[in-house]
């Protein structure tokens, strides 16, 4: 702690009181502060050699205390760790308010002004210390206003550190004494024992923090000490936020109140989809962060219909523009996590507590509420995708195979492309249905545009030609080529008389039409 002793000078705030006084100071304090008593104890000996006397054992004995006294201060501040104290997570504003009260009989005539905000946020700290260095300060406040004046204390969070000032109207201290604080020793006291502010100073830089003083004599003098707020709360997963609370502000109210701070958390929560916010309103017209309110109000109040309909809806949307799933995902992620966050935040500031069986309630309750959500966004996501997908594939389908009227009996199918099973089976259904559903006489089938079957497709299409028979309707085969000729009769030319050949789809027209009106 005690390094190599500049003090600086002038910050742009006050005196910056980064180290402790130098070696040299500190040495020439003890050897002071240990030579008086020592020198005493001497003469007194010397004396005692004289004449025996009686209270010279007794003077000597309380001067050899006061020297062991000097060199204990001494050892605590600069090790302060024979305290042996641990670390532990301490709120600086409630240890202030317990120092204070150890001074109600001086703070009388003195005004006391308190200016406390974020009481919540903790440090990470050596609770003891702390509390002995806010009594050195108070004292010393309180002690430079000899019983009248104003002590202001206030506390907030600026950034990660937690600021505390301790300001006095008091006699303040000269330009040239500020450089002394926090030397041992060094006190304008005639009781002082100059050890107060080396332990203040020393608590201070154990915690990671900094102290600086502003002081005018006849004035006042303000210490501003700067803490690091406590970072491991973040690492087990809650964290500490600057939120707004008031006395019996409900859980609802309180996400209300902190609209603002909590559509700052999720957006920091959700980094990958905070980029993709604008883009998502102008496709889909979805608004993210209104919709992130209005799911944790149906969660919260347990709004089971409305978060199941809200989820379809949404569901919906995402299906229909196409948006990517993983960025709901990473939203609805982030969202509980930030409920969690503000949960935790709630119970510090309202002081509930929960208890655990509350607390498991709740969990079970808001975890469930927010799968519920999860659970019917997808399904009505998946379902509006395949019916998507299945209309996609209807459209697909009756594409591949164009049934084309001619007038209320006749149709023409050109088949182009390759024929295989599969397509077989689907021409098979979508030929066997138009002619149930319109009553077709005459189909004309061109195979012009067909590249050559496979064998068992081949089987097929004999198979559908056989099928269109029996359903009463013929069948006109135009455009076979020579190698589709040798495919059909390889296999079984037994299904010839169910058809007609016509050369071209003109020939296989003209004769339809002409059966058809002859009949008549
Ligand atoms: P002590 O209080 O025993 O003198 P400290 O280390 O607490 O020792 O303070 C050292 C000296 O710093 C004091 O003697 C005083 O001169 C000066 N000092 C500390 N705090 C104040 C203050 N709030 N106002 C004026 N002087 C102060
Ligand atoms: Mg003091």
């Amino acid at each position: 702690m005690i390094t190599d002793g500049s003090v600086k000078q002038e910050s742009e705030q006050g005196t910056h009181l980064s180290q402790l006084a130098s070696v040299g100071q500190i040495a020439a304090g003890i050897a002071h502060e240990v030579k008086n008593p020592l020198t005493a104890v001497k003469g007194f000996l010397q004396l005692l050699e004289q004449d025996g006397r009686r209270e010279y054992i007794q003077i000597a004995q309380s001067e050899l205390d006061n020297a062991l006294a000097t060199l204990n201060n001494l050892l605590q501040v600069s090790k302060p760790d024979l305290e042996n104290e641990d670390f532990q997570t301490i709120y600086l504003a409630v240890e202030i308010e317990s120092i204070l009260n150890l001074f109600q009989d001086k703070l009388y005539n003195i005004r006391l002004h308190t200016e406390f905000f974020h009481t919540n946020i903790p440090i990470s700290g050596r609770k003891n210390q702390f509390k002995k260095a806010f009594f050195n300060l108070i004292k010393n406040a309180i002690e430079s206003m000899v019983g009248i004046g104003t002590l202001t204390i206030s506390h907030e969070l600026v950034g990660n550190e937690v600021i505390v000032k301790i300001k006095d109207t008091g006699v303040g201290i000269s330009a040239d004494k500020i450089q002394l604080l926090g030397t041992p020793f060094f006190t304008t006291k005639e009781q002082g024992t100059g050890m107060g502010l080396t332990q203040v100073f020393s608590v201070v830089y154990q915690h990671g923090g900094n102290i600086t003083v502003d002081s005018k004599e006849n004035q006042g003098t303000m210490f501003t000490i700067k803490i690091p707020m406590m970072q491991q709360v973040k690492q087990k997963g809650v964290k500490t936020l600057n939120l707004h609370y008031k006395e019996k502000l409900s859980m609802k109210h309180f996400f209300f109140e902190n609209r603002q701070a909590f559509e700052e958390r999720l957006l920091h929560e959700a980094i990958n989809v905070k980029d993709k916010i604008e883009e998502i309103h102008k496709i889909g017209n979805i608004n993210l962060l209104s919709n992130a309110h209005k799911l944790v109000l149906f969660v919260l109040e347990e709004r089971g219909h409305e978060l199941i309909s809200f989820a379809k809806q949404e569901g919906i949307a995402w299906a229909k523009y196409s948006l990517t799933l993983a960025f709901k995902l990473e939203w609805i992620q982030a969202i509980r996590r930030t409920v969690w966050d503000f949960l935790y935040n709630y119970d510090l500031l309202s002081k509930t507590e929960a208890d655990r069986l509350a607390f498991y309630s709740l969990e079970k309750q808001i975890n469930e509420n927010i799968d519920q959500f999860l659970t019917y966004f997808f399904i009505s996501y998946s379902n509006y995708k395949d019916e998507l997908l299945a209309t996609h594939q209807k459209m697909v389908d009756d594409l591949s195979v164009p049934i084309i009227p001619i007038n209320r009996e006749i149709c023409i199918l050109p088949l182009i492309g390759p024929i295989d099973s599969l397509r077989l089976a689907i021409i098979q259904d979508k030929v066997f249905s138009e002619i149930e559903n319109h009553h077709i006489q005459s189909l004309i089938i061109d195979l012009s545009g067909i590249t050559p079957m496979k064998h068992d497709a081949t089987v097929q299409f004999i198979k559908l030609i056989e099928g269109i028979s029996m359903m009463g309707c013929k069948t006109f085969l135009t455009g076979l080529r020579a190698e589709i000729v040798k495919n059909l009769i390889s296999i079984d030319a037994g299904f010839k008389p169910m058809a007609k050949f016509k050369g071209t789809l003109e020939q296989a027209l003209n004769d339809v039409i002409n059966d058809t009106e002859r009949k008549r």
